[in-house]
Formats: structure tokens, C-alpha cells, sequence
């Protein structure tokens, strides 16, 4: 409990840097709980985290970073909450996030721009920005985060911290206030794979609550993380090595070659590069459509803060424009358009079947070999006043690549790789579906 009031110490400092929606200082008494009991054989005993602000937590506000949402107090525990509480775990606070998961920067959220903690100039990265933030600090060794496109993994290439996408519905997503349910994946930031291993273990597992949620054939996570048989075959996609800058491209094939050096095998792949190319736009059809139908509750007559009105639709129209940002309002505006009749033969059932078609090349690739490597960015944190500047063709390859792993539902992670002017750059590890131990390990060589 000391402890624990030292961290609430620590996270009332950070008040500066929006990271933190709630401060949950009942933890204060979880941990004085503790204290009374003997540490059991868990290897999560009294260990604090952040939960992503859209993830449900009993009798503590969830809002998403919306301002549509403020004042909701969710009745239960997500899933994920109830399993890290049945590992004695401690809640810290729950963190802000681009508001509803929608963007990848920090800027987006309702209670306000999320910098970078190595150099303020710079995003943070999100959409799980405030959990990456505290992660990077060192304020918590673990945070949860979700990922529709690469929200847990992109932000730890930009904090130099490790990030692990599971398999789609290896982790339930009962709780989890959705934005694109296709692609949803909830997952972590912590500082090294072994943790990542030790929360897997501890999250892992069929919910019948969750529609989508799968099992794993998979356990002992932490136990087998080192037993990775040298038969596996790691691969890249020669272009997307080839867009890199200089510097980070001879680092890239320099790690070939050590893999190579202790027995690997390494290939080349292949991808069609308008394929690739497409993910990006595929993403967009769907998640935005996706996200249009699902928040469609967000009218302010069952929850949050309604703005009133004369009638019912004024009092939607009322609460909605003043209860959603521009962001948000964007991709509303398109994905409803989408799920417009006509326009879901023409554009969305289209997206649909280029992302069937990538999916299928995922599957090629890992007919050939076990683990894809791919660059999680091109460089360190942008500077906030670069955000909008428009990308290279080099830059458009790489930028959402990660997004391949939500598409077709496999695990992910991203490590710490290499640094330049003392921000970190990672390296990303993908592999086929379901095989979440694969996937750590091959981070963990
Ligand atoms: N960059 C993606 C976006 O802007 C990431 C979103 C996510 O994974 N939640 O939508």
C-alpha cells in the first residue's frame, strides 16, 4: 500500500499530461487488502497497472475520451478486468485514448492532447496513447490497450516499449466498448516480452459472453517462452525493407543476418504492392462502417450526457454534435454513407473482398514461413506539426502495415529495436493466427 500511494503520487504529477482519465484511489484499500493475505503463487500478486478508458470497469467512469459518454458508470467488469483481479492485481487509473479508438496520434482525445514522454514535440502515438505514456514513464509496468489497426503497436515502436496484439478473441472483448468489432483485439504495452508471456497466461480464454472469443491451444506462455524450435522460418516483404531510410534498413538487414548466424532460416515473401497498397483504404471502408452501426447507442437516451431538446431526434442531433469530436464525427459521416444501401454494394461489400484477398496472401505467406517481420514505422515519433504533412510513396508503404494483422485475426508484437536522436524505433513480429506462443517467442530471440 505504500507503494500504491507513491504511484497515485506519481500519477497526480502527470495531471499535466492528459494521459490519465480517473485515478482510482481505491486502490489504496485493494492494496491495504492485500497486504493482509499471503502472496500466492501468482506471478501478478499486488502488481499495479492502467486500463485503456475504454474498457468497462464497475462503479468506475469508462468514457472512451468522449464527451458523449461523460458521466457513465459502468454496472460490471470487463472480462479482462475480472481475470487480472483474479491475479490480485491493482488498478491504477484508467487511461485516455484517441476518443473511442478512433486515430493513431494522441490529439484526439476529450480531455486533450497527449504528448510524447521522451520530447513533447512529438505525438505519443494512440490510439491507446495515455496507457503507452505510462508504460514509456515507468509509472506501470503493464498497461492494457486495444488495437483495431495498430493501437497497441504502433505507439510502442514511438515509446520504446513492447506491445502484443493477440490473436482476434484470444483475450475477451466482453466490456470493451467497441469501435470496429471485425478488428477489435484487446492486448498490452509493457516494458519486456517475458510480461507480456506472464499476462497471457493470466487472460487468455474462452468467454462465452464474447461472440468471437476463440481458444488458444496454446498455454504455459511464460514457461515456454524460450523454447522456439530453430526449424522456424522468419520472412520479410523485400519492398517494404527496401522503403526504409538508410540507417534503419542496413539495421534491418544486418538482424537478418544474425537470425541467419544462429540458424534461422530467412526469406523473402511476397506481397503484391497494390495489395498492400489497399490496406490502408479497406481499412477505412470497414472500420468506419463498423464503427457508424456499433456506437449507433450513443444517442444520449440510455447513457452519458444528453443535451436536451424539443423532440426526440433534437435531442440525438443535440447530444451527438455536441458529445462527439471531429474525428469521430468523420468517420461516422463516412461509414454511414457506406452502410447507405446502394453505396454497401458499391464501396463496402467491395472493401470486403479485398480484404478476403489479403487475408489470403497473409495465409500464402505463412504456408511458406513461420514468422513475418515487418517494420511497425519508418522512423521515430512525428513531430505534432508534421501530422498532416502528406507521405512519400516509401512512407504510404509502410504506414499501415500492421493493419494486416487485424485483418486477418493474427498475433503481433512490437519491440524495441534501434534508436536515432534518443527516441526508439521497433521492430514488429507476425504470425499465423492462433499461434500467440510463436509469436512471443520469435520477439523473445
Ligand atoms: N491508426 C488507426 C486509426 O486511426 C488505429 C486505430 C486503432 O487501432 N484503434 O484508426
Amino acid at each position: 500500500s505504500e507503494i500504491a500511494k507513491q504511484l497515485l503520487f506519481l500519477c497526480e504529477q502527470e495531471k499535466h499530461s492528459n494521459a490519465i482519465n480517473f485515478l482510482n484511489k481505491e486502490v489504496l484499500k485493494e492494496a491495504e487488502l492485500l497486504e493482509l493475505k499471503q502472496a500466492d503463487n501468482s506471478l501478478l500478486f499486488g502488481i499495479p497497472y492502467a486500463a485503456k478508458d475504454n474498457i468497462s470497469t464497475k462503479g468506475i467512469p469508462t468514457c472512451a475520451s468522449s464527451n458523449i459518454l461523460k458521466g457513465y458508470i459502468p454496472s460490471f467488469d470487463a472480462t479482462i478486468i475480472s481475470k487480472l483481479k483474479d491475479n490480485q492485481t491493482l488498478m491504477l487509473c484508467k487511461t485516455a485514448l484517441d476518443e473511442l479508438g478512433m486515430g493513431g496520434v494522441g490529439l484526439y482525445s476529450s480531455n486533450g492532447e497527449i504528448y510524447n514522454p521522451y520530447d513533447s514535440k512529438r505525438i505519443v502515438g494512440g490510439s491507446s496513447s495515455g496507457s503507452a505514456y505510462l508504460v514509456a514513464k515507468g509509472i506501470v509496468p503493464f498497461a492494457i490497450g486495444t488495437d483495431t489497426g495498430d493501437s497497441i503497436r504502433k505507439p510502442a515502436s514511438l515509446n520504446n516499449i513492447v506491445g502484443f496484439k493477440p490473436s482476434y478473441g484470444a483475450i475477451s472483448r466482453y466490456g470493451l466498448l467497441p469501435y470496429s468489432p471485425s478488428l477489435d483485439t484487446i492486448g498490452f504495452f509493457t516494458r519486456n516480452v517475458n510480461d507480456i508471456a506472464i499476462l497471457c497466461d493470466a487472460t487468455f480464454g474462452y468467454d462465452k459472453r464474447d461472440a468471437t472469443s476463440i481458444v488458444i491451444n496454446e498455454s504455459d506462455f511464460y514457461k515456454n517462452i524460450n523454447s522456439i524450435k530453430k526449424t522456424k522460418k522468419y520472412c520479410y516483404i523485400k519492398y517494404v525493407i527496401e522503403a526504409l531510410p538508410n540507417e534503419l534498413k542496413e539495421k534491418y538487414y544486418s538482424f537478418f543476418n544474425q537470425l541467419k548466424k544462429q540458424g534461422y532460416e530467412v526469406m523473402e515473401v511476397d506481397f503484391p504492392k497494390e495489395l498492400l497498397l489497399a490496406v490502408s483504404p479497406v481499412y477505412m471502408m470497414i472500420s468506419y462502417s463498423e464503427s457508424a452501426s456499433t456506437n449507433a447507442n450513443l444517442d444520449g437516451i440510455k447513457f452519458g450526457a444528453r443535451v436536451d431538446g424539443d423532440d426526440y431526434e433534437a435531442v440525438i442531433k443535440n447530444t451527438r454534435n455536441a458529445g462527439f469530436g471531429e474525428e469521430v464525427k468523420k468517420r461516422f459521416l463516412i461509414g454511414s454513407l457506406n452502410l447507405n444501401k446502394d453505396k454497401q454494394l458499391l464501396y463496402l461489400n467491395q472493401a470486403k473482398k479485398v480484404r478476403r484477398l489479403i487475408v489470403e496472401q497473409m495465409s500464402k505467406i505463412f504456408q511458406q514461413a513461420d514468422i513475418l517481420i515487418v517494420p511497425p514505422f519508418y522512423d521515430i515519433a512525428p513531430l505534432v506539426s508534421d501530422i498532416k504533412k502528406p507521405l512519400t510513396e516509401e512512407q504510404e508503404i509502410i504506414t499501415d502495415i500492421l493493419i494486416l494483422a487485424n485483418m486477418n485475426g493474427s498475433p503481433s508484437i512490437t519491440i524495441p529495436f534501434t534508436k536515432k536522436a534518443g527516441m526508439g524505433i521497433g521492430i514488429n513480429f507476425i504470425t499465423k493466427p492462433k499461434s500467440d506462443l510463436l509469436c512471443l517467442q520469435a520477439a523473445k530471440v
